[in-house]
C-alpha cells in the first residue's frame, strides 16, 4: 500500500526543454522524499508541465490539467501547473488547477527574479508544511542572469542519454514564435555548475549528455540578438564544450538544436578538439531557403550566410570522407511564401543534403506577428502539398536525401550506444551512432553499451549493422552507482 502523502505524478507536454525541466522538478521532489507513481495510481501531488507553442498544444495542456485535477482516491490532490501555458493564459491555468481542490500555477515570467524551478521548489516546501507561503517580494542574491541548479538528480539512469539545460530564454522575436513572450529572460548555468551536473549524470550511469536550451548559441549572453555586443568576459559555448568533454567517464556529448549563425569557427574548433566525445551532428533550423521569407520571419541570417556556415562545418567535421550529419526544421506555407520561395527551399535542402528534416506546416500562433498577416496566408491545400513534397524529398527510397546520406555509412565502422531491443527484428538491438542514424545491430547486447559496429546494408528505412567490438561500457543497470561525491 502506497503512502499517498509522499507520492507525485508528473505530466509533461512539449519540447526537449520542457523534458529537461521535468528532470529538474523531479530532482526537487525526490530530494524532499516524494516518489513518482504511474498508471492510474492516485498521487498526493499532480504536476502538469504545459506547452503553449501552438493552439493545439494549449488545448492538450488544458485537458491534461483537468485530468490531473480529477484523478484522486479519497483526498483531492494538490495540483501545480507549470510552464508555457501559464504564460499565455494564467487565469485559465490557475482556475483549472484549483477547480477540484488546492491548485497553483507557476509560469516562466517573474517579477521576483526567481526562475520557475526555484518558485516550484518553494511552492512544494510550502505544500509540505516546511515553509510559510512563498514571499514573492524576496530578491535572489545570485547574479540575475544565472540559471541555478536547485537539486542534483539522484535516480540511477534508465536511459543512456540525459539532457542538461544550459540556457533558458530568447529575445530574438522570430515573427512566428511565441517563446520570447513566454520566456523573455536569458539565463545560463555557470560552467562549474554544468560540469557538476554532468559528473552526477555520468555517476548515475548515463553515457551521453545532450546540452540543451532555448537559444544555446546565446550561452553566457544576456541577449540572443546578434546586433548587440556582449561582454568579452562572458563564458562561451566553446569554453563549456571544452570543460564538459573532460568529465571522466562521459562517452558522448551532443549539442541540441542551435541557430545557424552560432556555428562559429571557435565552436567548430572545440568540436574537433574534443572529437573523442563530441559527435559530428548538429540540428540547424533552416526554416526557409528564401531570403524574402527569412526576412519576414525576422531570422538573423541570409541563405548565403547559412550555406557558408554549412561549408565551414563540412570542412571541419569531415571524418574519413564522411560529412557531419545535419538535421533541420523547415516551415512550409509561411504567410506570403510563393512557389518560387518554396522551390528555393527545396534547392537549399538538396544542396545541404539533410539526414532528416522536421517539416512543419505554418500554423498561426495567436500573440505573434505572423498570425496577424491573414491576407497573406497560404491556402491549406498548397501548404499540405509543400509539406508532402519535402517529406518525399527526404524519404524517397532511391533518391531521397536520407538514403543518400545513409549509403555513405555502409561499409564503415561506427560507434553506437545501444538503446533498446529491435522488436521488428528479433535478435537485434536499436542504437544511435555518432552520426545520429539509428542502427539495427545484430549481436549479444544490452541496453546502454557503447559498441563499435560494422554497417552492413540498408533495408528500406532500416540501417543494418553487426557488432565488431564490445567496449568499455557495462550495460546501464548493471553499472554500480558509486557514492555520489560532488565537488562544491
Ligand atoms: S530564435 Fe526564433 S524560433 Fe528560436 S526561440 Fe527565439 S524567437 Fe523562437
Amino acid at each position: 500500500m502506497t503512502n499517498q502523502a509522499t507520492t507525485y505524478r508528473m505530466t509533461t507536454l512539449g519540447c526537449r526543454t520542457n523534458h529537461a525541466e521535468q528532470r529538474e522538478m523531479e530532482a526537487v521532489l525526490e530530494a524532499r522524499g516524494l516518489r513518482s507513481v504511474h498508471g492510474s495510481e492516485p498521487a498526493a501531488l499532480e504536476v502538469v508541465h504545459t506547452c503553449s507553442v501552438t493552439a493545439r498544444a494549449a488545448a492538450k495542456s488544458r485537458q491534461a490539467i483537468r485530468r490531473a485535477a480529477r484523478r484522486h482516491d479519497t483526498a483531492r490532490p494538490k495540483v501545480i501547473v507549470t510552464g508555457c501555458f501559464v504564460g499565455t493564459d494564467e487565469a485559465t491555468a490557475t482556475q483549472l488547477a484549483g477547480e477540484q481542490g488546492p491548485g497553483t500555477a507557476i509560469g516562466h515570467a517573474s517579477s521576483d527574479g526567481l526562475t520557475m524551478i526555484e518558485r516550484f521548489a518553494s511552492e512544494v516546501d510550502h505544500w509540505l508544511g516546511e515553509t510559510p507561503p512563498p514571499d514573492r517580494s524576496e530578491r535572489p542574491t545570485r547574479e540575475p542572469l544565472t540559471l541555478p541548479i536547485i537539486e542534483l538528480p539522484t535516480r540511477p539512469a534508465h536511459h543512456a542519454r540525459a539532457e542538461i539545460r544550459i540556457q533558458d530564454g530568447c529575445d530574438a522575436h522570430c515573427t512566428f514564435c511565441i517563446i520570447p513572450t513566454l520566456r523573455p529572460t536569458l539565463r545560463s548555468k555557470t560552467i562549474p555548475d554544468v560540469v557538476t551536473e554532468a559528473r552526477r549524470l555520468v555517476e548515475l550511469g548515463h553515457r551521453e549528455i545532450v546540452l540543451s536550451g532555448i537559444f544555446i548559441g546565446a550561452y553566457g549572453h544576456p541577449t540572443a540578438l546578434r546586433r548587440r555586443q556582449v561582454p568579452a568576459t562572458s563564458p562561451t559555448l566553446p569554453d563549456l564544450l571544452d570543460a564538459v568533454a573532460q568529465v571522466d567517464g562521459l562517452e558522448r556529448l551532443r549539442i541540441s538544436s542551435m541557430e545557424p549563425m552560432d556555428v562559429t569557427d571557435e565552436l567548430l574548433d572545440a568540436m574537433v578538439a574534443n572529437a573523442e566525445v563530441v559527435v559530428p551532428h548538429l540540428h540547424l533550423p533552416l526554416q526557409s531557403g528564401s531570403d524574402r521569407v527569412l526576412h519576414r520571419m525576422n531570422r538573423q541570417y541570409t541563405v548565403a550566410a547559412y550555406l557558408d556556415m554549412i561549408d565551414r562545418l563540412n570542412e571541419s567535421l569531415l571524418t574519413d570522407g564522411l560529412p557531419a550529419a545535419i538535421t533541420t526544421d523547415i516551415i512550409c506555407g509561411f504567410p506570403g511564401e510563393t512557389d518560387e520561395d518554396f522551390q528555393d527551399t527545396v534547392a537549399i535542402a538538396r544542396r545541404v543534403g539533410y539526414l532528416h528534416m522536421h517539416v512543419f506546416p505554418f500554423s498561426p500562433r495567436s500573440g505573434t506577428a505572423a498570425a496577424r498577416w491573414r491576407d497573406r496566408f497560404v491556402a491549406p491545400g498548397v501548404i499540405r502539398d509543400r509539406v508532402q513534397a519535402l517529406i518525399e524529398l527526404e524519404t524517397d527510397p532511391d533518391e531521397g536525401l536520407a538514403v543518400r546520406y545513409r549509403r555513405q555509412l555502409v561499409g564503415r565502422q561506427v560507434r553506437t550506444i545501444i538503446e533498446q531491443p529491435d522488436h521488428d527484428r528479433p535478435g537485434r538491438w536499436l542504437g544511435r551512432c555518432d552520426h545520429y542514424e539509428q542502427l539495427s545491430v545484430a549481436g549479444e547486447l544490452q541496453r546502454g553499451q557503447m559498441v563499435t559496429v560494422q554497417v552492413d546494408r540498408l533495408d528500406g528505412s532500416d540501417t543494418l549493422a553487426t557488432i565488431t567490438e564490445q567496449t568499455r561500457s557495462l550495460p546501464l543497470l548493471a553499472r554500480r552507482t558509486p557514492a555520489l561525491e560532488i565537488d562544491p
